[in-house]
C-alpha cells in the first residue's frame, strides 16, 4: 500500500452561493484531499492544526476513512482556521470574505515518524512555509511531490512560494492563479514559465470547464463532467488533487502516461464534490457511484476518426 502525506487546512467555511448560504461547517484543504484520496486504500496521514473548537466528530470523520490523524495538531485555547466566500452566479468565480488564520498563524508541522518515508506528498493549500517544513522532514527524496496554492498566498507569501514550488514535482492550480502566478494571459505560455519556475508538471485546472496537464511540450486535456446540480465548488480544487494524489500514491506510476490517468480520477471525484455544500456529498460517496461516473466519463470523452 503507498504512503501518502497530506498537508492542509482543516477548517471552518462559511460559504454563499446563489442556492443557498452555510453557517460554519467542516471545510479545509486537507479535509477534501483526504476524503478524496481515501478512496484508493492507500496508507495516508493528514498533517495540520486546528483549535480547541474543532468537533470531534470532524476528528473521527477523517479516521473513520483510514486518514492517521495523528498529525493534526489539536491546540486547546486557540480557534480554527476559518474561511469565508460567496461564490458569483456563474459558480466560477468567487470573492473571500473571510480569511481567518487563528491557530495557523503559529503552527509547526511534524510529520507522523512512520510516514516520513512515504512516497507521495500532497502540498495542500496552506502557508508555503508550512508546506516546505514538512518537505524538509521527509527522510529521502518522495517519489512524487504534488504542491496546491492559491492566490491568497501569492499575495502574501510569494518568496515563500517560490522558495518550496521549486522544489516540487508537480502543481496544481486554477487558471486565474496561473495567471497572477505569472503575469501571463495564455495558459501555455504561463505553464511554461511555471516549469521555468522548477515543476516538471503543471495542471491548471478550469472549473467547469476541466483541466491540462503539462509536461513541457506534451499536453493533455480532460473536461469536467456536465452536471446537473451544482451547488458548491467548495473544495474541488482539494478534491481534484485529492484524487490525482490517491491515484499516483496506489499506483506508484509518476510517468505523464499514468498522470493522465490520475487527471481522469481526480476531475470524476470533484464532479461529485460539488453536488452537495461542503463535504456532504464526499463524506459518504461509494465505489459503485465513482465507477459509475468514471464510465461515463470514458463514454464522453472518447470517439474514433479515420486519419489518413
Ligand atoms: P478550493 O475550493 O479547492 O480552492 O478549496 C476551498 C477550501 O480551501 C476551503 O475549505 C477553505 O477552508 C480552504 N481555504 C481557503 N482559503 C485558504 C487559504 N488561504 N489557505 C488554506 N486553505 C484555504
Amino acid at each position: 500500500m503507498g504512503k501518502l502525506v497530506i498537508v492542509g487546512t482543516v477548517a471552518f467555511d462559511a460559504i454563499e452561493t446563489p442556492f443557498g448560504k452555510t453557517d460554519k461547517i467542516l471545510g479545509g484543504a486537507a479535509t477534501f484531499i483526504g476524503l478524496s484520496a481515501s478512496h484508493f486504500n492507500v496508507d495516508a496521514a493528514a498533517v495540520s492544526v486546528v483549535g480547541g473548537d474543532f468537533p470531534q466528530e470532524y476528528l473521527d470523520l477523517l479516521s473513520n476513512k483510514n486518514i492517521d490523524i495523528s498529525g493534526i495538531e489539536i491546540v486547546k485555547e486557540g480557534k480554527t482556521f476559518f474561511w469565508s466566500g460567496r461564490y458569483h452566479n456563474d459558480m466560477n468565480s468567487r470573492d473571500t470574505l473571510v480569511t481567518e488564520l487563528n491557530t495557523l498563524a503559529d503552527f509547526n508541522p511534524v510529520v507522523p515518524q512512520e510516514h516520513r518515508n512515504a512516497e507521495v506528498v500532497m502540498l495542500g493549500n496552506l502557508h508555503p512555509i508550512v508546506q516546505l517544513s514538512v518537505l524538509e522532514q521527509m527522510e529521502e527524496k518522495p517519489k512524487l511531490v504534488i504542491l496546491d496554492t492559491m492566490n491568497f498566498w501569492m499575495d502574501c507569501a510569494l518568496d515563500d512560494l517560490h522558495k518550496v514550488i521549486k522544489k516540487i514535482d508537480v502543481i496544481t492550480i486554477n487558471d486565474e492563479e496561473a495567471r497572477q502566478l505569472t503575469g501571463e494571459y495564455s495558459l501555455l505560455v504561463a505553464a511554461r514559465k511555471i516549469h521555468e519556475m522548477g515543476p516538471k508538471y503543471v495542471v491548471i485546472k478550469k472549473g467547469e470547464h476541466g483541466a491540462l496537464l503539462f509536461n513541457n511540450d506534451n499536453v493533455f486535456y480532460a473536461p469536467a463532467l456536465p452536471l446537473e446540480e451544482v451547488f458548491d465548488p467548495t473544495g474541488a480544487g482539494d478534491t481534484f488533487a485529492g484524487g490525482f494524489a490517491g491515484y499516483i500514491a496506489k499506483t506508484g506510476d509518476t510517468s505523464f502516461e499514468n498522470m493522465k490517468n490520475a487527471v481522469i480520477y481526480g476531475s470524476t471525484l470533484a464532479s461529485f464534490c460539488v453536488e452537495k455544500f461542503g463535504t456532504e456529498r464526499m463524506q459518504n460517496l461509494t465505489e459503485g457511484e465513482v465507477h459509475k461516473r468514471l464510465l461515463q466519463f470514458k463514454q464522453l470523452t472518447q470517439f474514433e476518426i479515420e486519419l489518413a
